[in-house]
């Protein structure tokens, strides 16, 4: 009791340490949010930024910031704010490995509502292609400026700037939420950014979750200053690393497929589909030393991402994972809402 009789709370909210499992970009991004409010962060995660393994998703994305379609408008909003940091860290942070960059969009088939459209509100210098500006067999197609994240870059930069704030990275391996649990007794919010881990982790086991492969050609070139993309029948993308003079020629999505192995099939396809989008960027046989291959495991979820909270006896466990193909589109966006949801919980401990 303290001198007025009230009960004294032993460790105040702000000073217990948020928990994040996971340091690829959703869980270092949200480090970075929840740094920059104050809070006490650490991660605890088996691969950390720097790592290069199959698994760890976040050091092989392109990393293309695209409007992705058939999402909530609440999920748009998310994306929109992630656009927003990532453009403010092309402008003011240049180690952040973030550039602004034109982009070529086409469209097979009239946009829907649902389609990714829905960029235009947020995009700049958005502006419909004339017919001539595109293949004559696309349906339509659109000229924007959006941003491109060097994950070779970003990462490191992510680390540097967590340890800077204050925030601290645990490198272990967990078999479950439980063991993060006994590890931080004094801590009341725990963050799961595991991506498909939570396949795995014994608490967790969601089914949805299912890795997804994919196989990227890096073709060094001075043209890498245009992103170019189509999502309809075929998948192609090529996004350029201006800060790395190379661009990255995709895609393919594979499901379950683990292989660690450069499919040359696959290489040359991706090659073939770009050169036909952007043929005054990439030849039809680009000379074999400028290319090299890139081949990474995406955390997929059947129905899209999870982004909830659960009252856990006295702890609240926040879950973000599942993002597949847009982890680096989502990021920053889903580092506020976390943020949001850590405030919501700090509001509920303040006596009124
Ligand atoms: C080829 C390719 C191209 C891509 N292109 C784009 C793109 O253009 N734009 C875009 O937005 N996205 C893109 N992505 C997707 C993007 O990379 C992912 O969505 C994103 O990296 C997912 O981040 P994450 O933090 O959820 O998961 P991850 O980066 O996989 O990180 C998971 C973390 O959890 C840790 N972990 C998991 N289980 C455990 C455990 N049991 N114990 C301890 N630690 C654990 C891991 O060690 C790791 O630190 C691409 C992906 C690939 C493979």
């Amino acid at each position: 009791m303290g001198d007025c009789g009230h009960p004294s709370i032993e460790i105040p909210f702000s000073q217990r340490p948020i928990i994040i499992l996971g340091a690829g970009i959703i869980g270092c991004a949200a480090a970075r949010q929840l740094l920059f409010k104050g809070f006490s962060v650490t991660v605890v995660a088996e691969h950390l930024p720097g790592d290069q393994d199959i698994s760890y998703s976040s050091a092989w994305a392109g990393a293309a910031w695209h409007a992705a379609g058939g999402i909530s408008p609440e999920q748009r909003h998310i994306q929109a704010v992630s656009y927003r940091h990532l453009l403010k860290m092309a402008r003011d942070e240049p180690d952040s490995g973030v550039c602004i960059v034109d982009s070529r969009e086409y469209v097979e088939q009239p946009p829907s509502k649902d389609s990714s459209i829905w960029g235009r509100t947020i995009l700049s210098k958005f502006r419909d292609l004339k017919p001539g500006e595109y293949p004559a067999d696309f349906n339509c197609g659109w000229a924007y400026k959006t941003v491109v994240t060097d994950p070779t870059r970003h990462m490191p930069y992510l680390r540097n700037k967590i340890a800077s704030l204050g925030g601290r990275f645990i490198r272990k391996r967990v078999e479950a939420l439980e063991e993060l649990y006994a590890l931080f007794p004094d801590s009341r919010i725990f963050i799961n950014a595991s991506g498909n881990g939570s396949k795995t982790l014994l608490d967790v086991q969601d089914q949805k979750c299912f890795p997804e492969r994919g196989q990227n050609v890096f073709y060094r070139t001075t043209k890498c200053n245009t992103f170019y993309f189509q999502n309809g029948k075929t998948y192609t993308y090529i996004i350029p690393r201006p800060l790395s003079q190379a661009v990255i020629l995709g895609g393919v999505k594979q499901r379950d497929n683990l292989s660690p192995e450069v499919d040359m099939n696959i290489a040359r396809d991706e090659i073939a589909r770009a050169h036909y989008l952007a043929p005054e960027i990439v030849p039809e046989n680009p000379p074999e030393e400028s290319l090299s291959y890139i081949v990474g495991i995406r955390p997929s979820r059947e129905g899209g991402f999870r982004l909830d909270s659960e009252q856990i006896g006295n702890r609240l466990v926040l879950s973000a994972y599942g993002f597949g193909g847009g982890g680096y589109a989502f990021s920053y966006g889903i580092g506020d809402v976390l943020v949001k949801m850590v405030e919501t919980s700090e509001k509920s401990t303040v006596i009124t």
